[in-house]
């Protein structure tokens, strides 16, 4: 049979941790935690599973679960969402991404990424027909460059997409952009994808600016946030999607032939779990100090980085080791060195870019371990 996929393989979070398998290497590749999640929460979702919550839930979500996301969005960015109109829990953020894009992308409509953006954006655009408009974030920084995001604007652009804190770069959008972006969006139709998926890891005293905090956004935005990233379990496939009522009517549509509802007890525990703030409050504290540690510990090591102000990701330039591109670079990498970690390029449309990402949401014996290898190259 023909492909109806032939521009489309195997995301290269799936090649590299393959080839860490592979080759025994250390997995600072695909971006999931090597440590526990709390144990509160497994215990809750047993409990759950037990007392016989083991059969669907709601298609928005677990009703207690939406009470819990609306009361933590009011305190955390001043807005509480409508529990029945404008919140829907999905199967982890991936899902949240492309139901979202799905329901309101169609043949021949354009939609800006800003480059490098996350892998998931592009397909899921093309597969609904839509056109995938890049735009190159500037800088050491990654920073928006709004002038080229407007140039970027035609007739036909029916969404942009952001992402902060920035998977893969580690940058944080600060307040000034989210007003300048405000601004640039006011006088169009212009949907946002917010994706904030890494919005409790923020580093260097810095804090996330939701799109929610801005009614000028707020009113054209899914704002996407992943509970596996917030409590250290993202093989439990729960992400949400706050929308104002128009849009999460349309994403609803998706979403209940997609997947129709997430697991049912882990959203039970969830919503009791989501109540203790101090759960997500430690966060950018707790991966701070682990950056800075591996950080420190590849200070005399040929890589150079600039710290990452967010997520649980850094980039590392290999400029001064080889002249390979990235890929090959990262394949050489757990080849030779046992190391897996992510190459730059599958983000861009065209890169050359000589930048790994690691992620360090690892415990010190692996990260003391990766440093290690790091430093004898
Ligand atoms: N978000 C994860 C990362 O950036 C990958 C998720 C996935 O494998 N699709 O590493």
């Amino acid at each position: 049979m023909q492909t109806k996929f032939p521009a489309i393989g195997t995301t290269i979070f799936t090649e590299m941790s393959a080839l860490a398998v592979k080759h025994n290497a250390l997995n600072l590749a695909q971006g999931f935690p090597n440590f526990p999640c709390n144990e509160q929460l497994i215990e809750l979702t047993y409990l759950f599973m037990k007392k016989g919550f083991n059969q669907y839930a709601p298609m928005a979500g677990a009703l207690p679960l939406r009470e819990s996301i609306a009361a933590k969005t009011e305190k955390c960015y001043g807005y509480k969402p409508d529990i029945n109109d404008e919140i829907t829990i999905t199967c982890g953020a991936t899902e949240a991404v492309f139901s979202t894009i799905n329901a309101v992308v169609s043949a021949g409509d354009e939609v800006i990424i800003l480059e490098p953006a996350f892998d998931i954006y592009k397909p899921a655009i093309e597969l609904c027909g839509g056109v995938a408009v890049p735009v190159a974030l500037q800088g050491d920084f990654f920073e928006p460059d709004f002038e080229l995001i407007a140039k970027a604007i035609s007739s036909k652009t029916k969404m942009l997409i952001i992402n902060s804190p920035h998977n893969p770069t580690g940058a944080v959008w600060t307040n000034e952009q989210m007003l300048t972006l405000e601004k640039l969006l006011a006088p169009t139709n212009i949907l946002l994808l917010s994706d904030e998926v890494y919005e409790h890891i923020v580093f260097d005293g810095k804090r996330h600016y939701s799109a929610l905090e801005f009614e000028g956004l707020r009113k054209r935005s899914f704002v996407i946030s992943s509970l596996g990233k917030t409590y250290h379990v993202t093989g439990w496939r729960v992400g949400y999607v706050i929308a104002p009522a128009y849009l999460t009517t349309e994403l609803k549509k998706l979403h209940q032939y997609v997947t129709f509802s997430a697991h049912t007890a882990s959203q039970l525990a969830f919503a009791e779990i989501m109540k203790d703030e101090n759960q997500y409050l430690g966060l950018s504290d707790f991966f701070q100090e682990k950056r800075n540690h591996f950080l420190a510990k590849i200070e005399d090591s040929k890589f150079k980085a600039i710290p990452s102000q967010g997520t649980y990701f850094q980039l590392l330039s290999y400029q001064s080791l080889s002249d390979l591109n990235d890929k090959a670079y990262a394949i050489e990498l757990v080849e030779k060195h046992g190391l897996a970690t992510i190459p730059l390029s599958p983000f861009y449309q065209n890169s050359e870019s000589k930048l790994i990402r690691i992620c360090f949401a690892k415990d010190e014996q692996t990260l003391n371990a990766a440093a290690d290898i790091l430093c004898k190259i």
